[in-house]
């Protein structure tokens, strides 16, 4: 099959989950004159702040760049985890803390899927919430016994529910042979990110939060113990600021800037297969990743039928029949009876890296900020917004982990990821040798 052979002719290049919920401004509400707290970025940090504001009689204005949902939080794989990659680095290692700050980390994302599974039956959200597991496959044997030492704390920190699963019992988790074993998290979702985002937003506007589309914050200026927020379609006068910009984070706050790298991940999507050959693939409907330092996720499409593949073939984004053509020979790696089987969609989107690999929330300079997936953020984005918007209420009953840690920038490093495609082939390389040598 040639590369083109792999495209249906029908094949679009955006989400897959946009023909559930497409990404519009609706009827565009003007930009209010004051507000109590202002929130830069409309993805799942910007309106979980605003509802869980709203929620304490506080009034919000969610200001986004573009249409609402624009950014990672349509695009994203839709894996719920709670815990597992928790300090995972772009260069796939575990960036180690010390013992009781690694419990609390830990704690703190095991509330983050409490959270997001409480706020989904609370607000109604249809998004095909799926409690499954997920399995992630051992690249090599050290990455197998490696798991195997991570099962003690993610089970008594994170309550994950993980066991180790031997390669001659793989097929159970995985219709694949290719990896050496590896580890179930029996904690861990899947959902539909485009329904989850609209339920958000749905949530919001009941609650009378505006939500204003194509306004994009050009300055924010401090006046004395408040803000001027100045967006292309009015200024907004706000007592509080908070910024949920992730991977999209830019020159209106350079502080902010600097400490994250926006790393691009991309995704493929298959045509609908024959429905044995989907259940075999994932037979639990577990989702599925590995352990290699860029890693792959993947997982059946909500009804079942399709195999939605995804990884970081580049580090930058590109146009999707590049990524998807890298994507598809991952795919039939790990999947040869997928040979054959025509893409449908493709796309790309921005998680944001930090120089800790971990997520934070807390101050800079005065402006608020929930920034820093690290790669996983459906449930960690939500929850950061959650606690930020509680910590400006005054009505939060313990001090996040996540919150006012050292927020770490690099000398070098001034917001622009120049080196990305050099570091992105090189840790590619890296894994190519791990497994030649394993
Ligand atoms: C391809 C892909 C796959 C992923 N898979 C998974 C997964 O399976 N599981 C998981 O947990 N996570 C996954 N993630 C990560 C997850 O999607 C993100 O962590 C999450 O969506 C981040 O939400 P957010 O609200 O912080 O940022 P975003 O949703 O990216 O929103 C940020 C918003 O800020 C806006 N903005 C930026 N600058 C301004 C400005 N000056 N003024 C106004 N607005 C501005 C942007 O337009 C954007 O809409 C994936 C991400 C990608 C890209």
């Amino acid at each position: 099959m040639t590369s083109r052979g792999i495209f249906h002719p029908d094949f679009k290049p955006e989400p897959y989950w946009w023909e559930a919920h497409r990404p519009a401004a609706g009827e565009l509400i003007d930009v209010p004159r004051t507000a109590l707290v202002a929130i830069v970025g409309g993805g799942y940090a910007g309106l979980s702040t605003a509802l869980e504001l709203a929620k304490q009689g506080i009034d919000a204005v969610v200001l986004e760049a573009g249409v609402p949902g624009i950014g990672a939080s349509t695009r994203n794989g839709g894996a719920v985890s709670g815990g597992v990659n928790v300090g995972k680095s772009f260069s796939g290692r575990i960036n180690h803390v010390d013992a009781a700050r690694e419990a609390s980390l830990l704690a703190d994302a095991a509330d983050a899927f409490s959270l997001i599974e409480r706020l989904i039956a609370e607000e109604g959200i249809e998004c095909h919430w799926q409690r499954r597991g997920r399995f992630v496959g051992a690249w090599t044997p050290k990455h197998f016994e490696y798991q195997s030492r991570r099962l003690a704390s993610l089970n008594a920190d994170a309550q994950s529910g993980a066991f180790m699963v031997p390669r001659d019992r793989q097929r159970e988790e995985i219709g694949s042979d290719y990896y050496y074993g590896g580890m179930v998290v029996e904690r861990s979702a899947s959902l539909h990110p485009a329904l989850y985002y609209k339920g958000l937003l749905d949530a919001c506007r009941r609650r009378g939060v505006a939500v204003c589309a194509e306004a994009p914050v050009r300055r924010i200026v401090p006046q004395g113990a408040s803000w001027r927020v100045e967006t292309s379609r009015g200024i907004v006068e706000a007592g509080d600021v908070v910024v949920a910009t992730n991977g999209y984070t830019g020159d209106v706050t350079p502080a902010l800037k600097r400490r994250v790298v926006p790393i691009a991940s991309h995704i493929i999507a298959t045509e609908e297969l024959p429905e044995d050959l989907a259940r075999s693939l994932s037979p639990k409907g577990r989702t599925l990743g590995d352990s290699k330092r860029v890693l792959c996720y993947y997982r059946l499409s909500p009804d079942g039928r399709r195999m939605l593949f995804g990884g970081r073939p580049r580090f930058t984004a590109v146009d999707p029949s590049v990524s998807a053509a890298a994507l598809y020979g991952y795919m039939t790696d790990r999947f040869p009876q997928l040979r054959g089987v025509r893409i449908t969609h493709g796309w790309t989107g921005n998680t944001a890296f930090t120089l800790d690999a971990l997520p934070h929330m807390g101050r800079q300079d005065g402006l608020h900020y929930c920034l820093g997936c690290n790669g996983s953020g459906v449930a960690m984005m939500t929850y950061l917004g959650w606690q930020t918007a509680r910590k400006i209420a005054r009505v939060a009953n313990y001090a996040c982990a996540f919150d006012s840690l050292d927020f770490p920038d690099h000398p070098l490093y001034s917001g622009n990821p120049w080196f990305l495609p050099v570091i992105g082939g090189y840790y590619r390389l890296r894994d190519a040798m791990d497994r030649l040598l394993a």
